[in-house]
């Protein structure tokens, strides 16, 4: 790029030359390919690879380096400094594989960057690493999988001078979500691209034609976070962007022209559609601030695609093989990209890439990192109320769910466009898919401000499942959260079982760690209320917890095991329950967080939901004016015996997920179930149950909320439950405005059919009401 005359800070490559003498001079490369021949031995095993990489980093990073090339660094580095008249500059010491962005196999990201590298020491240091990442477990297993020779591949260190970014980001001289190459993508945030890069925030976007370079569109989004360096400590530091830039673009027009004119030279230089990394400095004036970081071969929609993106490979739904059909779930609209069948989070971690489809036979809270990379996830197992729709629906991605057979028939490698409109999945790519959709991304949906929402007596509540997504739907008119699920903050946050940090004396670690996650949340949005729900594992996603083995039973029936309160009273889990406790009190306590209220999961019985209650209360959580405790109806017996419950809880809050199962004695998991209509929260014997639960909750005082998947999905559900009088409605983050719309609409219906029922009355000829299937015989 220098010789192309683009703007790259000053630095100096170690040759891949280099490193070769390295492992030659040191003859350490046949140490090296005789340990992945000895220990890779199943390739389907991602311990395997994660034992061969570690060996042979160890031995990459322990053996010293020859004098020559430590020499040769040494004074490349002396030399940069005295051309920047700095004492020891920082620098970005970045990899780059020889076989590295091969236009059908991206290698990007599986090799070493390391910022803020200061001193030749730290330099050296560095070096070996960026050079022992030629070894990560995914970069050796994707040699594997693509057939290159480990011998054939080296690694060449890049090392350039720190940009002091005030704004960065990433570029593509491609459409990323359509193909369409007329057109180039630019997104960015505050400080360091880092944030963009490994999608921590939402950044802004702006949409280039290609050929006038004019803005056909831009976007700004809500940019909470943003990394800097600090100037004394060279350390990245986290830091909330203030928030009255939140609000505005991280760069100006000018900015966005001239990084749209680097795009445009940068793809005519490499022939091919480039993906683009770009920082602007702080410290100089435009334009000299503009840099160019890293530059590569865009890979998801070149290569196979390129005939795809200009038009003749498009193919219509009927030219497609549909390869497999399932129940739709997560964001209604279409996925696409190289399929990945991972049978575990840890097959996930070496395989997946960014954009690729995830498939399994079913997600669990452990597999939410890879699934926020994920452009559409398809599994075997579960139904619409399984972990994958609900996560893929929070994280905006398309989602099959309860195909059967998806892991047998779809192949790692081929590509897939995912349908998850109507549950389809085709092989190869759908021309329908390149249209841009009336769907939005995560955090950028149906954005109406809360002042612009009608005013509802029911109130909406949303669910959330991974804290740090609050940041996207800040905007959305929703009057709390209504459910956040413990067991997901415990899974994404700390991924320990709870009852080994009690083994460890790790306790309060484990306390500090679950009160950050629900503080995040409860800052957020205060003074409106968060509810926290306490931990519903069941005992085969706790075994999926480190250490969680030793702790967790087998059960046939999970679902219907141990789970919920019957765990906070028994000996094997009470310690944990009360660590859960002491999280809840530390926010409310120790950082004044007054709106976090709690709920206890599947409750059974009166018995247990009392001891329960004890042992909050000895942990110091007891009802109040200000604390409200809510019980999740989730089970027939609850319901069935609401007026006893109702002494004990100021609210129930029905898991209608739960619920279902519980009425109609089918596993909610069910794939074949699921597929054959029988899950619905319509079914009149589950309507008629909540109905009563409702009635008696009321007549006793205390308020309903729902909070399963039923309201999100199914709009005639949520008017059922206006009309029987809910309090409240939690919803996915992508239904709060269109249930919001819904109630508001509802309410005043109800209110005219009240009128014209009183004034039938008077006038002596009472309206006759139809009675309705789900109600009681008289
Ligand atoms: C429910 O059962 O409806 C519910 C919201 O809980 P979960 O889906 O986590 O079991
Ligand atoms: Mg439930």
């Amino acid at each position: 790029m220098i010789s192309a005359s683009m703007p790259v800070p000053p630095g100096f490559a170690i040759t891949a030359f280099a490193y070769e003498k390295f492992i030659e001079e040191t003859r350490i490369a046949q140490k090296i390919y005789e340990i992945i021949k000895e220990t890779v031995t199943d390739t389907n095993d991602p311990k395997q690879y994660d034992a061969a990489s570690k060996k042979i980093r160890e031995l990459i990073e322990k053996t010293q380096m020859p004098k020559t090339i430590e020499e040769a660094i040494r004074s490349a580095y002396k030399e940069l400094n005295k051309r920047l008249n700095l004492k020891d500059t920082f620098v970005a010491v970045r990899s780059s594989a020889t076989a590295e962005d091969l236009p059908d196999a991206s290698f990007a990201g599986q090799q070493e960057t390391f910022l803020n590298t200061k001193g030749i020491d730290d330099l050296l240091d560095k070096t070996r690493k960026c050079w022992s990442s030629l070894f990560t477990p995914r970069a050796i297993f994707y040699r594997n999988e693509k057939g290159f020779p480990h011998e054939k591949v080296f690694i060449s260190v890049g090392v350039q001078k720190m940009v002091n970014s005030r704004a960065a980001g990433v570029m593509f001289t491609i459409n990323p979500v359509t193909g369409d190459r007329e057109e180039i993508m630019i997104e960015g945030n505050y400080g360091l691209g880092e944030t963009v890069v490994s999608g921590i925030v939402n950044p802004d976007d702006f949409l280039l034609d290609k050929k006038t370079l004019n803005i056909k569109s831009r976007r700004i989004a809500n940019k909470t976070i943003m990394y800097l360096r600090d100037p004394a400590t060279g350390k990245t530091v986290h830091l909330d962007v203030p928030e009255a830039k939140r609000k505005e673009f991280c760069i100006s027009e000018d900015e966005v022209m001239r990084l749209g004119q680097h795009a445009k030279l940068i793809e005519e230089h490499y022939g091919k559609p480039m993906d683009i990394e770009w920082a602007i400095d702080q410290d100089l004036p435009f334009p000299k601030n503009m840099f160019i970081v890293q530059a590569r071969p865009e890979t998801v929609w070149s290569g196979k695609t390129m005939e795809t993106a200009s038009g003749e490979e498009k193919k219509t739904g009927e030219q497609l093989k549909v390869v497999v059909k399932g129940l739709a779930a997560g964001k209604r609209g279409y996925g696409f990209g190289v399929a990945k069948v991972v049978l575990s989070p840890e097959d996930a971690s070496v395989q997946m890439q960014k954009g690729d489809v995830l498939v399994t036979d079913m997600t669990n809270p452990d597999f939410v990192p890879f699934m926020k990379i994920a452009s559409a996830i398809v599994t075997d197992k579960g139904g619409v109320t399984s972990h994958a729709a609900i996560v893929s629906r929070e994280l905006a991605i398309p989602c099959i769910v309860g195909t059967e057979t998806a892991t047998k028939v779809m192949v790692t490698g081929k590509q897939y466009t995912v349908d998850s409109r109507n549950g389809i999945v085709y092989e190869g790519f759908l021309a329908d898919a390149a249209k841009p959709t009336q769907q939005t991304a995560a955090g950028k949906a149906e954005v109406v401000m809360m002042g612009a929402a009608p005013v509802t007596a029911t109130k909406i509540y949303m669910n959330l499942g991974v804290p740090d997504k609050i940041n996207d739907f800040m905007d959305l008119p929703f009057e709390g959260i209504g459910l956040m699920r413990t067991e997901f903050i415990l899974a994404s946050y700390i991924g320990e079982h709870p009852m080994h940090f009690v083994d460890t004396g790790e306790s309060q670690r484990f306390v500090d760690k679950l009160a950050d996650g629900v503080a995040q949340v409860a800052r957020a949005i205060q003074p409106r209320p968060v509810v926290v729900r306490f931990s519903d594992f069941k005992t085969n996603e706790y075994r999926e917890l480190k250490g969680g083995d030793k702790y967790e039973i087998v059960e046939q029936n999970p679902m219907l095991g141990w789970r919920g309160c019957s765990r906070y009273i028994s000996k094997w889990y009470i310690q944990a329950f009360k660590l859960e406790c002491q999280a809840i009190k530390k926010c409310r306590i120790e950082w004044g967080l007054k709106n976090v209220y709690v709920m206890l999961p599947m409750v059974r019985t009166v018995w247990e939901v009392k001891k329960c209650l004890e042992i909050m209360r000895e942990e110091g959580l007891e009802r109040g004016k200000d604390f409200k405790v809510w019980f999740m109806a989730e089970t027939p017996s609850i319901a069935i015996m609401a007026d006893e419950f109702s002494k004990l809880c100021d609210g129930f809050s029905i898991g209608s997920n739960d619920m279902t199962q519980g009425i109609l004695m089918i596993d909610r998991d069910s794939e074949r179930l699921g597929a054959m209509g029988y899950f619905d929260e319509r079914d009149p014997a589950v309507k008629r149950i909540i109905a009563h639960l409702i009635k008696i909750a009321h007549a006793n005082g205390c308020t309903v909320s729902i909070c399963g998947e039923g309201p999100s999905n199914l709009p005639d559900f949520a008017e059922f439950l206006v009309r029987q009088g809910i309090d409240s409605i939690s919803v996915n983050n992508d239904a709060i405005t269109s249930t919001k719309n819904l109630v508001a609409s509802l309410e005043q219906k109800i209110i005219l059919e009240r009128l014209a029922e009183q004034a039938a009355l008077a006038s002596g000829k009472p309206l006759k009401k139809p009675t309705q299937d789900w109600e009681w015989p008289q």
